[in-house]
């Protein structure tokens, strides 16, 4: 059987996903056997007009990690689904926006402020700010265009695919890899993870207790035992998707989110909100405003990993 042609693209992600593709250990020669990787620039130094010579629908799988967030992804993300027979958004930030559409809740005038001009490092009097383009010394020298809002790659270009997770674990690149060689695709658009919610696959004891006040994991050692939502621990839980093994739960921190909302749910944080209010056992307006006040940046704990997916998308800048 001929080898599946396998490219692997990171744009706006930390890093982390490419990393957990290497951390399949000796299972990376099970990925080898199968496929062929004819573009990873973290790994090995193809170039983008390596991609551009290629035939249309040459490439058989791209994983494609991270969001869109600048004109250089976008053009990639365009190239790469030209050459791909099969998309994969592969990991939170590709799926949902992840980390760098926390950006969302400002835009680029106000994150190029912070980033070179107020930042304590900063000595930037001139006020210099990064350029698309600039002539130096002759040479002309461009720089990807910074766009306000983030985008999930499926906001950009068709997915078939979706793998979530901050990284995602390895039983599921695992699972990906076997359904790749056996040629036993889910149908288009699945998410290869759980239809369900993580409190489903979490074996903590639920005794449906309600609570009086929201603690930060730091501010406790919870009961690893007992559901950490019902021991005043926002825990994402009961708004985001099963399939990761609950493996912060295990090691007795609540779960962020990184798997995005459950089959059916259109917007986690606002599903993450409502279970969190359905809890409180508080009916003074004023005790009601304190357990408020207790969420401290409701902004980023509801929408960490989903806020370019989100109904939201973005928050809307004063003009
Ligand atoms: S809220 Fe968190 S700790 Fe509680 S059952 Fe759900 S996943 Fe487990
Ligand atoms: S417990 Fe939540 S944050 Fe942790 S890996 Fe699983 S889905 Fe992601």
């Amino acid at each position: 059987m001929a080898k599946l042609k396998l490219a692997l693209y990171w744009a706006a992600s930390c890093g982390g996903c490419d990393v957990a593709v290497l951390d399949v250990n000796e299972k990376i020669l099970d990925i080898a056997n199968i496929a062929d990787i004819v573009f990873w620039p973290i790994a090995m130094d193809f170039k983008y007009h390596d991609v551009e010579a290629m035939k249309d629908d040459s490439i058989d799988v791209c994983l494609f990690n991270g969001a869109v967030r600048n004109s250089e992804q976008e053009k990639i993300a365009n190239l790469l689904r030209k050459k791909s027979k099969v998309m994969v958004a592969f990991g939170s930030c590709a799926c949902f926006g992840g980390i760098p559409a926390l950006g969302n809740f400002w835009d680029r005038t106000t994150i190029f402020e912070r980033a070179y001009i107020e930042a304590p490092s900063n000595d930037n009097q001139a006020r210099t700010f990064p350029q698309t383009e600039i002539k130096l010394d002759g040479v002309e020298l461009e720089l990807p265009q910074f766009y306000d809002t983030v985008s999930t790659l499926a906001q950009v270009v068709p997915v078939e695919y979706f793998v979530p997770g901050c990284p995602p674990p390895v039983d599921l690149i695992l699972k990906v890899v076997d359904a790749l060689a056996t040629s036993q695709l889910p149908p288009i658009g699945s998410v290869i993870a759980s239809e369900k919610s993580l409190c489903d696959e979490c074996d903590r004891v639920k005794e449906d207790k309600k609570i009086t006040k929201i603690y930060r994991p730091h501010e406790i050692i919870p009961d690893p035992k007992r559901c950490l939502l019902e021991q005043g621990i926002i825990c994402l839980g009961p708004a985001t998707r099963g399939g990761c093994g609950a493996r912060c739960i295990k090691v007795n921190m609540p779960c962020r989110g990184c798997f995005g909302p459950p089959a059916g749910v259109v917007d986690q944080g606002a599903k993450m909100l409502s279970a969190l209010a359905s809890i409180y056992d508080v009916d003074d307006e004023r005790e009601i405003a304190r357990m408020v006040e207790e969420v401290v940046d409701p902004a980023g704990t509801f929408y960490r990993f989903g806020m370019s997916s989100s109904l939201l998308k973005r928050r809307r800048m004063q003009t």
